[in-house]
């Protein structure tokens, strides 16, 4: 797993755990989805009803999961947990759904990955809590309805728009995170450090939250390498100068970028004059593979306008040439 990337191992969770925030008042940023998700849930709650289901889209690492236990703690209800990879036949999604409780909040992360009748089995859940399980094969097989007690369902996904019609229209609230801006994260890393009992200085929480993509996973990460780097080679102060050096040692430059983004731009500029060039071209000059090129360097290159996608090929923008220090040809 790479030191920028918004996903997370299990591992990686678990230091997590400590960090999310339990309240949507504690919640950071997300003013817009924050607010109309408080509407939703507080209106239920005065109804003494559940909400509508709940569908959170954006990049990982922005809160998606984080929201989902909001949303249970808010409701005063329990969450329980799975995922689209997770359930590989329907029946698996039959038994996690008839074992729910009143109430209780589904959160299905990666929801866009269902596979499709495990999908269509939701659709009736979500509608009309009840399920037909199956029994029997071929032409004797019946349909028995399975009643389920009123559940909240969230789904996340990074693509919302991989997502079928008739799945995102059973959700009756969508919630799309974005990336945050560089005071919202330094509000994450302030209160991050807190949890973690350490002071982090605000010039090394702007240093930080300056080169964390504008995804607080990301924010937590960096800031426990700074606490190392601080309690094993500094005075254990989480200063600037803690944030430089670690962020120096982990090869993180100024806007963020890590080795391959940086090898990326790189192969693209010197070695093939700013382009335009092909993808796998250019993986190939990097030692890497077209996808990894493609899912994890590009889309932040591209959105902080290094790189651009043109139909003959990837280039390089001014800004990258300047980044690296590089004057462009003529
Ligand atoms: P996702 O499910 O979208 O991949 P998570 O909800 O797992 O992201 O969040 C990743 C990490 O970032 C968690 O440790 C969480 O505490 C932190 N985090 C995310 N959003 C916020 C926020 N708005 N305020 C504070 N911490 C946040």
């Amino acid at each position: 797993d790479r030191l920028l990337d918004g996903g997370a191992d299990d591992v990686e969770r678990a230091a997590e755990a400590a960090l999310r925030p339990r309240r949507l008042d504690e919640f950071v940023g997300q003013s817009t989805v924050r607010d109309q998700l408080s509407l939703v849930l507080h209106a239920a709650l005065g109804r003494g009803g559940s909400p509508d289901h709940v569908l959170l889209s954006g990049p990982p690492g922005l809160g998606k999961t984080t929201l989902a236990m909001i949303i249970a703690a808010e409701l005063g209800t329990s969450l329980r947990v799975t995922s689209g990879p997770a359930i590989t036949h329907a029946g698996d999604l039959a038994a996690v759904l008839s074992s729910l409780e009143e109430g209780e909040v589904l959160f299905i992360d990666e929801i866009h990955r269902l596979a499709r009748p495990a999908e269509e089995l939701l659709y009736m859940a979500m509608e009309d809590f009840r399920v037909d399980v199956v029994v029997g094969k071929g032409p004797g097989a019946s349909a028995i309805p399975l009643a389920l007690p009123p559940f909240v369902a969230v789904g996340a996904t990074t693509r919302a728009g991989l997502l079928p019609a008739p799945l995102r229209d059973r959700f009756g609230f969508t919630g799309h995170l974005d990336f945050y801006d560089a005071s919202e994260l330094e509000q994450v890393l302030l209160r991050s450090a807190g949890l973690l009992g350490t002071v982090l200085e605000a010039d090394a929480a702007a240093e930080i939250a300056g080169r964390s993509r504008g995804t607080p996973r990301i924010a937590n990460r960096l800031l426990r390498r700074v606490r190392d780097w601080a309690q094993v080679r500094g005075d254990g102060r989480l200063d600037l100068r803690a944030a430089r050096a670690a962020l120096e040692v982990y090869e993180v430059d100024v806007l963020g970028l890590d080795r391959l983004d940086r090898a990326v731009l790189s192969a693209l500029c010197t070695r093939f004059g700013g382009g335009p060039v092909g993808l796998s071209t250019l993986a190939v000059a990097v030692g890497e593979e077209p996808e990894t090129v493609e899912t994890v360097a590009e889309p932040f290159l591209v959105r902080e306008g290094l790189m651009g996608r043109t139909p003959r090929g990837r280039v390089a923008t001014p800004a990258a040439w300047a980044h690296l220090g590089l004057t462009p040809p003529a």
